[in-house]
């Protein structure tokens, strides 16, 4: 469904990403691990269209979509919910769900079709449907920021590191989240973190990308018992 093949990207002279290749399968949860500054966020800006690659390809549901406009590769079904989840403080719940939305012609009943599943996904929020953004805790900013990426009607979500800043087993429940949201409606999953063990645990399978290379790939649970992989992002 997403085929990176030797994608190359450089901020000035400095290359962070340097010709790497993997792809994601349709309804699959695949993970891209690393340490800090390894080119993860770059990684999926690229895909997203936030960044021009230097070389390389990227091909989505067949097609070449380099040099494709951010808001038209959204509409085609490929989300990207950012670090940092940037929710719109100002705007209530319901507000920066239907944001969304902004990618593409929609119905009325589709839009409410779409809160209905968020909402049952994600009941908290719906408990705070007229709130505001900046009165949410972080994990509850987190589930907005995933429910408001699909409302765009995604067949991929990119997530990028949805466990930064959060309490351990609200980490358990948004990743519990997104392991139903992918059995339920086949959604596939890109999946970036630092914390490698809950990733390897939700991945089928995953990339380890090291200073802009691709060092390791393979299936989660094979990579999470490979001594390398323990010793480096496992804690020994
Ligand atoms: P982290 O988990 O710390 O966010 P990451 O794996 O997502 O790390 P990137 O954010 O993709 O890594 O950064 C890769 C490299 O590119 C880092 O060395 C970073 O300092 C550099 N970099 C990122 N954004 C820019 C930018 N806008 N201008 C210059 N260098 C950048």
């Amino acid at each position: 469904m997403l085929k990176v093949d030797n994608l190359r990207v450089s901020y000035g002279h400095i290359e962070v990403l340097k010709g790497i290749s993997f792809s994601v399968e349709m309804g699959e949860i695949v993970a891209l691990i690393g340490g800090n500054g390894a080119g993860k966020t770059t990684t999926l800006s690229t895909i997203s269209g936030l960044l021009r690659p230097t070389s390389g390809t990227i091909s989505w549901k067949g097609e070449n979509i380099h040099g494709t406009a951010v808001e038209t590769i959204v509409g085609t079904g490929l989300a990207h919910c950012p670090e940092g989840r940037r929710i719109f403080p100002g705007l209530t719940v319901r507000e920066n769900l239907i944001t969304g939305t902004a990618s593409r012609a929609y119905r009325k009943a589709e839009v409410e079709d779409d809160l209905a599943l968020v909402f049952e996904l994600f009941p908290r929020l719906k408990e705070r449907i007229k709130q505001g953004g900046w009165s949410l805790s972080g994990g509850e900013q987190q589930m907005l920021a995933i429910g408001r990426a699909l409302m765009s009607r995604p067949s991929l979500l990119m997530l990028d590191e949805p466990s930064l800043g959060l309490a351990p087993i609200v980490i358990e429940q948004v990743f519990d989240k997104i392991v139903e949201l992918n059995k339920r409606t086949g959604l596939g999953v890109l999946l970036v973190e630092q914390n490698s063990a809950m990733a390897l645990e939700v991945a089928a399978r995953a990339f380890v990308l090291e200073t802009g290379s691709i060092t390791l790939s393979g299936s989660a649970s094979v990579l999470a018992n490979d001594p390398r992989i323990r010793e480096a992002y496992l804690g020994g």
